[in-house]
């Protein structure tokens, strides 16, 4: 079997679309564009490339795109104010934190300063009960956007074995959160499962969240198992080469042999990310501005 390559930047790139059609209309039933705010602190370089990469989505999807890119000595008193104040600002209707924050800052009080109502990452406590308890709020927008591949390629998912390797607050815990809102039958594995392999082999649905390159073999998977690789890891250069290959937490070629589809890294959950990010602020603008948003988004 060669297992169907599941398109990830193809599904993005029309949901992406689909955003910015529904931001223009909201534009003009709202008066005013849907707006995102991104704050990043500090110079880490490939924080600036997501932040830029952000900002030129936004624009792109017809909603308003705010940076701030504060000193890397930035007080804890001088980000919170400015959180306040985006908290505040009407034209804001999500605020995204860049993380990792600088060590002198303590990203859990710097989040918990957010209005969960314009947490578009979901990493707000109360988003994170909300979404344990089935009550509307935002999802983190890479385990939202495996769901979106998931269900896009296997409709239902009720009674199938789903498991999820990984258990962070951003993509594990959630992730399994909405497998298991789906029906899914839901194991979560960490680092210290037994006999990781023989868990994995059960599962319909295997979702990778590690960050381990390319830790998940053929001999791991299920015959058929639909396989989300959310694993970023770049490999060392080869000879000649500046840069090493990235790869994510299963053997893609592999891999391939066994699974019925299978996300490729890069170009499956990667592209996903931003889409999400989006799509979750164009949700918080219809909120906040009283108004219906459209159901598929
Ligand atoms: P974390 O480091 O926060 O979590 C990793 C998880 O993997 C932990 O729960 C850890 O277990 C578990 N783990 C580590 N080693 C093993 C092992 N040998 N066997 C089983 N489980 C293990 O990572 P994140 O959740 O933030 O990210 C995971 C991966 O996804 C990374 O590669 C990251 O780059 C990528 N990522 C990609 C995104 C995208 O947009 N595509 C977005 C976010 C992340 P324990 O809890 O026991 O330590």
């Amino acid at each position: 079997m060669t297992a169907t390559r599941i398109d990830g930047k193809a599904f993005a790139a029309r949901l992406r679309e689909r955003v910015g059609d529904y931001a223009a209309t909201f534009a003009e039933a709202a008066g005013r564009k849907a707006g995102l705010a991104v704050v990043l602190v500090g110079e880490d370089a490939a924080s600036q490339v997501y932040v830029g990469a952000k900002g030129k989505a936004t624009l792109a999807a017809n909603m308003a795109s705010f940076e701030h890119r504060l000193p890397m000595d930035t007080t804890s008193e001088d980000l919170m104010a400015l959180v306040e104040k985006l908290n505040n600002d009407d034209s804001v209707d999500g605020i995204l934190v860049q993380l990792p924050l600088p060590d002198h800052l303590d990203e859990q009080s710097i989040i918990a300063a957010i209005s969960p109502d314009k947490d578009v990452d979901g990493f707000h406590v109360i988003n994170a009960g909300r979404l344990s308890v089935g009550q509307t709020g935002f999802v983190p927008c890479t385990p939202l956007g495996c769901m979106m591949l998931l269900t896009d390629r296997l409709g239902d998912l009720s009674g199938l074995e789903a498991v999820v390797i990984g258990r962070s607050n951003i993509v594990g815990k959630p992730m399994a959160q909405l497998l298991l809102d789906a029906n899914a039958t839901v194991t979560i594995a960490h680092s210290r499962t037994k006999d990781l392999a023989s868990v994995v082999r059960r599962a319909d649905i295997v979702v990778a969240a590690v960050g381990r390159p390319q830790m998940i073999g053929k001999d791991w998977l299920k015959d058929g198992a639909t396989v989300i690789d959310v694993g970023i890891n770049r490999l060392p250069p080869e000879p000649g080469k500046e840069k090493g290959k990235l790869v994510g937490d299963v053997a893609f070629d592999e891999a391939s042999e066994v699974a019925g589809a299978i996300t490729p890294v890069p170009g499956g959950v990667g592209p996903m990310t931003i889409a999400v990010l989006l799509r979750n602020t164009l949700v918080a603008a219809h909120r906040n501005a009283g108004l219906e948003a459209p159901a598929d988004l």
